[in-house]
């Protein structure tokens, strides 16, 4: 049993726990089928008693919202604080570093030019 199966066995209100695998939507529940099907309301309303587990299913089926985004430089899920923000805190932390030096080395250069007063 996966992690999503057992969570939704454990914590799902519609799991029927006098079967295996089935929903009381009168379905199989999706994480047991082989289909890979989405359940909203597991989404919604589960899913998030489990914050890692979350974030690892989002990024697997591509869901991950405006809410939660993936840095674009190593991949990683977070939170995002702005909509201009596209890397995680430690990759955002960086990229301001590196772009500070870089306009540091452009000012020492354009002075340098200058006579380097
Ligand atoms: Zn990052």
């Amino acid at each position: 049993m996966n992690r999503l199966q057992s969570l939704a066995k454990r914590q799902c209100a519609t799991f029927d726990t006098s079967t295996e695998d089935r929903c009381l939507l009168d379905c199989q529940c999706v994480f047991f089928g082989q289909s890979g099907g989405r359940c909203r309301y597991f989404e919604e309303g589960v899913l998030p008693t489990d914050p890692k587990l979350e974030r690892a299913y989002r990024i697997e089926r591509g869901l991950a919202d405006g809410k939660e985004d993936v840095c674009r430089k190593c991949s990683s899920p977070f939170e995002r604080k702005s909509n201009r923000q596209i890397y995680c805190t430690g990759c955002g932390v960086e990229a301001a570093r590196k772009a500070r030096n870089k306009r540091a080395r452009k000012y020492r250069e354009s002075n340098a030019l200058n006579g380097g007063k």
